[in-house]
């Protein structure tokens, strides 16, 4: 009877309880944008308008979002610093004329400007600087202990986690964060109902805050909340709580490739030399970890927000006709099937007699090797050759350098914490050399593409993955840009190991990728990239004009792509100045030897190395 009776009570309580958690699950559906309420207005909606209340009356001090490490540890983004909330509490009972008269000059700004922007509040928010859009004012320890002890009502020094750095740098590769309520609405329907993400979250836009987005969004945020009466006067003083996720797992790092202080010195030296648009894209030489990768034009501070395009792509992604640089693989393509003689002599007179082609050097070079063809980059021995191949020949060796394809890490299946298909790069576009099967059987396209114009395309990431692939005798690795994630206990969640591209056919030959290094030292020694020859390092490498259009103007891509130390190589670098006025100077043959000038300094192991492959 006792044991009939407790079991009826029991069933009635779980009833009241999954009443209680329907309620709830409704309430978290509620749109965003219910107008404020006050919950004394009570009815039957007065408990629901409570609780939009609290939720609007809540400020998120950290959204508990996963950071990025740069290989040795250092942040790129998060740092926590105090700052200033005020809180809508009505102007009588905030405190003396003399106690706001100090506080306005500890926040350094005029009082009426001061109790201006305090009474036209509605809900709390930071204290920011200027125009009241930039990030929460920043507190030395004397102001936040002086505005302590100030006692002024109704406002409180609390931390602040600020995502990004003031001196943060690497922005196309990291990304942007914005509110997205009807992505979120639509990619995690379940999550939303279910409370584990909600609508006004942070989300990622682009680069790795986009493409790891599902593990940075964490576990939740931490809050303050406050209860004021329906006058806007505080209850029992003012009645702070915090809200924050107790997890020691979360958030998490992700420990990037870069190397943040070299890539931070590139920045400076990309805009001391004016590149005005293109990229930088820095590998270590042996695994084609991602260093360094710059981008322009560069973006502005406050940027992160606005969705316009442009200034966000990333150029080190973007397929653009990478020219002479090309030539690289029309020889790799023509060593491999037997089409030229190492001891061949061609003859360059300005030239080639058909399709209009002529060679850069007014007058012509001459007589001249195959390999100093590559050197003086003569456009008539590469016209020459590239008409010698078949199509179908200069496709498969251009798969075969992974040229073609996204060469980015990514995984196809679902990896370690990854459920779904991941590519780490994803704004990354595929490289091209003709427009379409069968366009390479016209000798004249095949010429023209030879020498890396008409349809072919090249993104900076290729064309620096292509000197590593050369560098390690044709094996064609995935340029990696995340090494591992840890949780933010320091324990390892997932290790990303550094690895092949799985290339479709045969790799090169070993020999034919020395024969292109030689050329390429060459290039550097005594050919076109000869003005460079100076410098910490020797170096290798393969300059590129190509022609190109933008608005219906003729203009050019610059182009350099090469390795140092030429004997011993540590990093593999392509520089892309995009856009010039033709005839202007070479910049990326002198930024790449800057770039690698400032490299020279940050040489150390590469992650892993050794023991993975
Ligand atoms: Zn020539």
């Amino acid at each position: 009877m006792i044991a009939k009776r407790a079991g009826a009570i029991g069933i009635l309580i779980t009833l009241v309880l999954l009443l209680f958690v329907i309620r709830m699950a409704w309430l978290q559906l509620l749109p965003s944008h219910i107008p404020t309420a006050s919950p004394a207005a009570g009815g039957r909606d007065g408990w629901k308008r409570m609780a939009v209340v609290q939720r609007q009356r809540s400020l998120v001090l950290d959204t508990g979002r996963g950071d990025f490490l740069d290989r040795n540890g250092l942040p790129i983004t998060g740092e926590t610093y105090m700052t200033v909330v005020l809180f809508p509490v009505r102007p009588d009972v905030r405190g003396s004329q003399e106690q706001l008269r100090k506080l306005s000059e500890l926040l350094r700004i005029p009082k009426e400007e001061l109790l201006h922007r305090w009474n036209g509040m509605t809900q709390p928010d930071f204290w920011r600087e200027g125009t009241g859009k930039e990030n929460p004012v920043r507190l030395t320890d004397n102001q936040a202990n002086a505005i302590k002890s100030l006692g002024v009502e109704g406002v409180r020094v609390l931390p602040y986690r600020n995502r990004y750095l003031p001196q943060f740098d690497a922005k196309h590769l990291i990304g942007f964060t914005s509110q997205h309520p009807e992505w979120l609405m639509t990619a995690h329907e379940r999550d939303i109902a279910q409370g584990r993400r909600k609508l006004t979250e942070q989300v990622g836009g682009s680069g790795l805050e986009r493409s790891l987005d599902g593990l940075l969004h964490g576990i939740g945020e931490t809050s303050v909340s406050y209860f004021i009466d329906g006058q806007n006067a505080p209850l029992h003083g003012l009645d702070l709580r915090v809200v924050q996720p107790n997890n020691r797992y979360y958030p998490l790092k992700v420990v990037t490739t870069i190397d943040l202080a070299m890539q931070n010195e590139i920045e400076a030296y990309a805009d001391a030399m004016g590149l005005q648009e293109g990229a930088i894209v820095v590998l270590d030489a042996r695994n084609a970890d991602i260093v360094a990768m710059v981008s322009r034009p560069k973006l502005k501070p406050g940027q992160f927000n606005s969705n316009d395009g442009t200034e966000w792509r990333n150029y080190a992604l973007t397929a653009v006709e990478p020219g002479s640089i090309y030539k690289l693989v029309t020889a790799a393509s023509a060593l491999e099937y037997g089409v030229v003689n190492p001891k061949e002599k061609f003859h360059c007179d300005g030239h080639y007699g058909r399709y209009g082609l002529s060679c850069w050097k007014e007058g012509g070079h001459g007589d001249l090797t195959f390999q100093e063809g590559l050197a003086q980059s003569c456009n008539i021995v590469f016209a020459t050759i590239a008409e010698r191949l078949e199509a179908e020949q200069m496709e498969r060796t251009a798969e075969a350098l992974g040229v073609m394809e996204r060469v980015g890490w990514h995984s196809s299946h679902g990896f370690g914490p990854f459920p779904q298909p991941l590519r780490l790069l994803q704004e990354e576009e595929a490289g091209r050399l003709f427009a379409s099967r069968g366009s390479g059987a016209d000798g004249g396209v095949r010429v023209q593409s030879g020498i890396g114009q008409r349809d072919v395309r090249m993104t900076p990431l290729q064309a620096a993955n292509l000197m590593v692939t050369l560098i390690n005798g044709g094996r064609v690795m995935e340029p990696r840009i995340v090494s591992e994630v840890r949780y933010a206990s320091g324990e390892r969640m997932v290790e990303l190991p550094a690895r092949k591209l799985p290339v479709a056919g045969r790799s090169i030959r070993t020999d034919t990728a020395m024969a292109l290094l030689r050329g390429m030292e060459a290039v550097v020694d005594h050919g076109t990239g000869r003005s460079i020859r100076a410098g910490t390092w020797q170096l290798a490498g393969k300059s590129g004009t190509a022609e190109t259009k933008k608005d219906g103007a003729a203009l050019n891509h610059q182009w350099f792509a090469g390795y140092g130390p030429a004997a011993k190589p540590r990093y593999a670098v392509a520089v892309l100045a995009a856009n010039r006025p033709i005839g202007s100077a070479h910049q990326a043959t002198k930024l790449f030897r800057g770039v690698m000038d400032i490299a020279a300094k940050h040489v150390h192991e590469p992650r892993g190395h050794g023991h993975r492959f």
